[in-house]
């Protein structure tokens, strides 16, 4: 059923991007919960945070072994990326529906070269974010059958 299949992803695009990015975050930090990226220690002591340009607060911590500072964001895949929600469409696009880069430029209408880089970081971290995708409540479009 072709109709039915496209509204499948429709809706899945629609939720993703209707996702505030705090909630994204909130979620990565379920399946990746912060952790100093020197010693591994959990124990760890809030400092502030960091405003995104695009609003986003991002929570830094003091690690209260060695004292190394991070952000929240550090031992997740989503580390450093300017557009968390923009990652998240393309990772979907990438491992759940198999879409091809230059495809996924072409309708996005974004650099061809963040495109790839983003989904060799989404296929370098499938576990997490298939987990991610859980989280956020898309389970229903996977793949698309072959026929
Ligand atoms: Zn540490």
């Amino acid at each position: 059923m072709r109709t039915l299949r496209e509204g499948g992803v429709l809706r899945v695009l629609r939720r993703l991007l209707s996702t505030p990015e705090e909630i994204i975050v909130a979620r990565a930090l379920e399946i990746s919960p912060p952790r100093c990226p020197e010693c591994g220690s959990g124990s760890l002591v809030r400092i502030g945070g960091i405003v995104k340009a695009c609003g986003l607060r991002i929570q830094r911590f003091r690690c209260k072994v060695c004292g190394r500072t991070f952000t929240e964001l550090e031992g997740t895949p989503l580390k450093g990326l300017h557009d968390i929600k923009f990652a998240v469409v393309v990772a979907y696009l990438v491992l759940c529906l198999g879409m091809e880069p230059k495809t996924i430029a072409r309708v996005t209408g974004r650099p061809y070269s963040t495109v790839i880089r983003l989904s060799r970081k989404a296929r370098e971290n499938e576990a997490f974010f298939r987990k991610l995708f859980r989280a956020l409540g898309v389970t229903s479009v996977t793949r698309y059958p072959n026929q």
